[in-house]
């Protein structure tokens, strides 16, 4: 399955699905953005916004790098750098 990217702000945000290993530190990070489905791996809610600051560091708090974040300003990665 394809990685879904999703628009928040001004950042493009996706979640590696086969990366995410399921340890929520991205949930209690941003809670509006990602929550856990029913496999227990991250998904972006659908029309969800957040405060840049958390969802870098929500990105930031993966253990595996599995949140990529890129500027869509810029198109530079911001996370993982
Ligand atoms: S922090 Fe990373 S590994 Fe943990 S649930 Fe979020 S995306 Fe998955």
């Amino acid at each position: 399955m394809e990685d879904k990217e999703v628009i928040i702000g001004k950042y493009k945000v996706k979640v590696i699905r086969d990366a995410c290993i399921s340890a929520a530190s991205c949930v209690a990070f941003s809670p509006a953005v990602f929550q856990l489905d029913e496999e227990a791996k991250a998904v972006i809610q659908e029309g969800a916004t957040d405060e840049e600051a958390n969802i870098l560091l929500a990105a930031q708090s993966c253990p595996t790098a599995a949140i990529v974040i890129t500027d869509t300003e810029t198109g530079e990665q911001v996370w993982p750098k």
